[in-house]
């Protein structure tokens, strides 16, 4: 129970990662320590899909009935939970506008509402090529790459930051590995913004991957500054900072935009970049509405984090701390070290790095500093056996 006895509100907006993390977090601290939470979860969509198993489907490495699980039984940790899309936040007034159930009040709010596909934002991005970005377009993905008798892939970065910095270049460096087994003709071209491979997680990671993708012969092409001009699918081309290649398969990786409920909200548009949403990199709080906590993929460049799953894991987390913690009056909780792993394929192996997000109180927010661990082909066992194991426990909560 709370101080005064009562029990307070929690409306948590998305059943993604972040959602789902915050409720077992708050669910648990909860219990602990005593404090009476009425928690309600709003997620647009009936399904909890674990997203980076959409790859695994594009490749043909699993199906999709194991990537995804009913939001519904997240009811089991102790929420109601409404299907339904939020249009609005009035945080001002501590409230929520619904599309169908009208309006929810709360004392505090939990937004991971992720990110919003941009495909438009570049002339002909929208109409070529493939992605697996949605579980859709991962069997389109799949399809296609079947169909696939050899040629020249390209994988198409428009603009950085983008979900998942890690992807485009496992995806790259598995389907140089595969092809070549295979003993089908191609070439593989990696076109992404920065000077060298994932340039933003320090020296040593980048230095893994370019030696790997030299290895595979993957080409890269660093745009530098530059983002995508235009892709031109009649004549399959790619132009973008002065590069234009000719393309047989073009896989490419969605613009990262902000939702449209934060958009549509007075203050959650970051001023800095308005395809992020802000918060303190410390709580995760807003910066102006301390009720309230950002931990979706949209906040995570103003925390001086990478848009991916395992921050707003991290988030979520140190966010659900916070809030207990304020209703219990005994200040904010912050850790001092932010430790976060991240594993991905290494062309058919496994890649395991790690990263320290001290925050860093001058800046404002977190800074990254990550290394590698391991390159073998039992992280690619233990990362599919850890994305398996997080569907099947919410199938079975
Ligand atoms: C192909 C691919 C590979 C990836 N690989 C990795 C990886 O290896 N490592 C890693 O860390 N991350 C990876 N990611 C990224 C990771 O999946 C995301 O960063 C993470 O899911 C973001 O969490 P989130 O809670 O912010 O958003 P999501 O998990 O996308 O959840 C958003 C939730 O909000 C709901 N929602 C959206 N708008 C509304 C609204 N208006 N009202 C109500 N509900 C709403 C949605 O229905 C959904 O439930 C990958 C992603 C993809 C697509």
């Amino acid at each position: 129970m709370s101080e005064n006895g009562s029990r307070k509100k929690v409306v948590i907006l998305g059943g993604g990662v972040g959602g789902y993390i915050s409720l077992k977090r708050l669910a648990r601290r909860a219990a602990e320590s005593g404090v009476g939470l009425d928690i309600t979860l709003v997620s647009e969509s009936p399904h909890h899909d674990f997203q980076p198993l959409y790859a695994d489907i594009a490749l043909n490495l699993t199906q999709p009935e194991k990537v995804r699980a009913p939001v519904k039984n997240f009811a089991k940790l102790g929420a109601r939970v409404v299907i339904d899309r939020a249009t609005r936040i009035d945080a001002a007034d501590r409230r929520v506008k619904l599309e169908k159930e009208g309006e929810l009040e709360y004392d505090y709010l939990v937004v991971s509402v992720g990110t919003r596909y941009g495909w438009d934002a570049y002339p002909g991005l929208a109409e070529a090529g493939v992605h697996n970005y949605t579980l859709e377009g991962a069997l389109e993905m799949r399809r296609e790459l079947a169909r696939f008798r050899g040629g020249d892939v390209i994988v198409l970065v428009p603009e950085v930051p983008h979900r998942c910095g890690m992807y485009p270049y496992e995806v790259a460096t598995f389907l140089a590995e595969t092809l070549k087994s295979r003993g089908v003709k191609h070439s593989v071209t990696l076109v992404t913004p920065g000077d060298k491979p994932l340039g933003p997680l320090g020296p040593d990671i980048s230095q893994a991957w370019a030696e790997k993708m030299e290895e595979l012969g993957v080409e890269f092409v660093g745009l530098g500054t530059k983002t995508l001009e235009e892709v031109d699918r009649e004549k399959r081309m790619v132009r973008a900072g002065g590069y234009e290649g000719r393309y047989d398969l073009l896989i490419k990786v969605p613009p990262s935009r902000l939702p449209s409920v934060l958009e549509a909200s007075e203050g959650f548009v970051w001023k800095q970049d308005p395809r992020f949403a802000p918060t303190r990199g410390d709580t995760f709080r807003h910066p102006e509405y301390d009720d309230v906590f950002m931990t979706g993929e949209h906040s995570m460049p103003p925390a001086g984090l990478v848009t991916a799953g395992i921050p707003v894991h991290y988030a979520s987390e140190v966010a659900a701390d916070n809030l207990v913690a304020d209703i219990l009056g005994v200040g904010e909780v912050v850790d001092p070290c932010g430790m976060m792993p991240c594993v991905g394929y290494f062309g058919t192996s496994g890649f395991a790095g790690y990263c320290s997000s001290p925050y860093d109180e001058s800046q404002g927010k977190r800074v990254l500093k990550c290394f590698t661990i391991a390159r073998s082909p039992l992280v690619k066992f233990f990362k599919q056996a850890f994305y398996h194991a997080w569907i099947e426990a919410i199938k079975t909560l």
